[in-house]
Parts: C-alpha cells; structure tokens; sequence
C-alpha cells in the first residue's frame, strides 16, 4: 500500500482535489489518502501554514498531491504567516527542484484556446521550471528604510552551476522521450545568472547528443509562445521565468484550469521519485464554494504521480485517456464552454471522466 499524502488547502483546492482523489481511487485500490491541513486552513485552526502533523504525513509518504493555497484576507500578512509560505516550504525542504508542467491541447478544445485553432491544434509542449533558486529564494531579500531614511527593497537573483545543471538534464532527459528538443530561456544580454545558466545548458548538452537546443530571451520566448506555439518541445527555464511563461502557455489550452504539474526532487529514483502534484493555478477565490471550478489540472496532476511517483504509466495512461475522451465527447466546465455551450459542474464533469476510464 502506497500512501498519499492529500493537502487540498483553500479556495477551490478542496472542491478539485476529492475529484482527483476520486479517480485515483477509481485506476488504484491500494493507494491510501490521508489528508491534512495546510494554508489558509490549518491557520483557521490555529496551527502555522505548514503544520508539523502534515509534514509527518508527507515525510512517510510515497508523494503529496496537492491543491491550493492562498486567500484575499491574508494577503497584507508578511510571508511567515501566509499560506504561501507551505508551498515554499515543501518545495524547499523536500529540495523539489524540477518543475513539470505539461501542456497540451486536447482533440476538441481548439476553439477554447486563447488563439486560433490552426496554432494549437495538437500542440504538447512541456515547460521544465527550477523550482528552488534564483530570485524567489536568493539572499538577501528584504525590505528595509535605508540610511537616508528612503525605504528600500531587494530581491537576489542567485544560481550556482550544479542547481542549473541538475535542471538542465531533466530537461534533456524528457526532450530525449520526446522530439528531441530543448528551449532553454534566459535574460543574457542583461543578467549574470543567464550567462552561467546559457553556459552550463551548452555544457550540458554535450552529454545528449540526440538533442539539439535553442536559446531564447525572455521577452522573446513570451512572444513565441502566442506567435507559434508549435515550435516548442521542451521549455527549460529558470523559477520566476517558469512561473510565468508557463501560466502564459496554459492559456493555449483554453484554461488554467487545464494544467497539472509534478515538482520532483532528490529523494527516490526512476519512476519512484518523491514528488509533489498539483494544478499550476492558485485558490481562484472568485470561483471558490460555487462546485464550478475545473477539475482536470487536478485529475491530469494524479496521472502524473501515478507515473513518477508510483511507477504506474498503464494507470496514468487511462486517465489521461479519460479526460481527453471526455472532452471529445464534447464535456466542458464553464472556463471552457463556448458559445452557448451547456456548462457541467466539477463534479458532473469528473462523473464523465469516471465513466470513460478504459477498463
Ligand atoms: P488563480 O490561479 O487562483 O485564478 C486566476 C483566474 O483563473 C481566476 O479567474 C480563476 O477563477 C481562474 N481559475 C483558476 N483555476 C481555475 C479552475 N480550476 N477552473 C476554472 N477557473 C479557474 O490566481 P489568482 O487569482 O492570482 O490567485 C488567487 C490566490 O491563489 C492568491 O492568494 C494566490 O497567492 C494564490 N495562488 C496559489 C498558488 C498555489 O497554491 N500553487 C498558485 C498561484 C496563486
């Protein structure tokens, strides 16, 4: 029995996770879930954004699948006391540095897209973001009133090459599984942590002949991604960039709703890595408590422990199978629906994802 770890946390992170919980039930009969709090929930009841009951949990667990974070009312509070500060926190004590974030375009959902069909149709791209450096964890970072009495504030942006090399073959290796591509994207002509992190890609990149690589800026690499989407393969990129271009990708599907992630780390290995699942997108307090939120980036996460975590590519498969078999059958929440077309709920929706699992 392969215990989960389930921190579904505010907004609609509850309200997708029991969908996901739900399939995963449906493809496994030996996965355990155990839930526990985190966030905005566990400082409602009175415990800090990380309790350490819930790290217990994740310390004796095969992977965590997880929802969402983040509320309006906390959002004033310095970093210690808000829910975000748990997701910081697993990502960096587990060492969770290689982001995952799939994108793809379900047969069907081309009209959905933020472009036109002809640029999306097919498109399966993956965007592979460092998790665990650069400018959201770089020292110091503060903000201060300086000597003149003027107030101040500093980010660091900080790499050390083995944290850029690390990343760089997790691109490599997944590029080499795919069309052999990689886009790494920087800011060289302005920042010092692009030149080291352009040469150790080169260098990298040595060790995988069968896969060419391309380098972008930044400023160009967003261009690219709404001029012609279908250029790209891999993304390799560093935290703050990922963060980004990726939620920019998502809207190539249609929804942000759409995109699952696997944050992968030190511990494990091979397709039994210890791993964090999630939906890229936040607690989206302006849908929360309606049951209308999306479920896929949800489900399509479980899909993605099943296959890092649990080694179970058959039963990722035939989740995967089942969301795009129910988009094909034309099932739509209402971030996806066009034109008029009826809106199912989060739990119709998953009611229909069930029902197509190949047996
Ligand atoms: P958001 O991703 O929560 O929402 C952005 C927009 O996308 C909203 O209009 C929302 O309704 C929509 N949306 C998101 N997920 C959806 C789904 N599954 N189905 C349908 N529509 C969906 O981003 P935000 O509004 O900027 O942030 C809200 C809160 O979430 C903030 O407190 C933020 O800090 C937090 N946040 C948490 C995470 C995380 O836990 N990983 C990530 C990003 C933001």
């Amino acid at each position: 029995v392969s215990t989960i770890a389930v921190l579904s946390g505010d907004g609609i992170g509850p309200e997708v996770v029991q969908c996901a919980v739900r399939v995963l039930r449906e493809v496994r009969l030996d996965v355990e879930c155990v839930e526990a709090l985190v966030g905005g929930a566990a400082l409602r009841a009175g415990k800090p954004p990380l309790p350490d009951d819930t790290r217990a949990l994740c310390d004796r667990s095969a992977a965590i699948l997880f929802g969402a974070v983040g509320l309006p009312e906390y959002d004033s509070k310095p970093l210690a006391e808000r829910p975000e500060k748990a997701l910081f926190s697993l990502r960096h004590d587990y060492e969770l540095y290689a982001n995952i974030r799939p994108v793809r375009v379900f047969p069907g959902l081309e009209g959905s897209s933020s472009l036109l069909p002809s640029l999306v149709q097919g498109l399966d791209l993956i965007v592979v973001r460092e998790l665990t450096g650069g400018i959201y964890f770089g020292q110091p970072k503060e903000r201060r009133t300086a000597a003149d009495g003027i107030e101040e504030a500093v980010d660091t942006m900080f790499y050390r090459a083995p944290e850029i090399e690390r990343i760089a073959r997790v691109a490599f290796e997944f590029a080499q599984q795919r069309r052999r591509h990689v886009t790494s994207v920087d800011k060289q002509n302005i920042l010092e942590t692009s030149g080291l992190w352009r040469q150790v890609v080169e260098q990298t990149a040595q060790s995988f002949p069968a896969v060419s690589v391309t380098h972008l800026l930044v400023d160009n690499a967003a261009m690219q991604l709404i001029r012609r989407p279908a250029q790209f393969d891999v993304i390799l990129t560093e935290n703050m960039f990922g963060d980004i271009l990726s939620d920019e990708a998502a809207m190539l599907t249609g929804s942000i709703g759409n995109l699952p992630s696997a944050s992968l780390g030190t511990r494990g290995n091979g397709n039994r890595r210890f791993g964090m699942y999630e939906p890229i997108s936040g607690t989206a307090p302006d849908i929360a408590g309606k049951g209308i939120a999306n479920p896929t980036a949800a489900i399509l996460s479980a899909a993605l422990l099943l296959r890092y975590s649990l080694d179970d590519e058959p039963a990722a498969r035939r989740v995967e199978q089942a969301v795009e078999s129910a988009f094909r059958s034309g099932a739509r929440t209402a971030d996806l629906a066009r034109g008029g077309a009826r809106a199912l709920n989060t739990t119709e929706f998953t009611d229909v994802v069930v029902a197509r699992l190949p047996r």
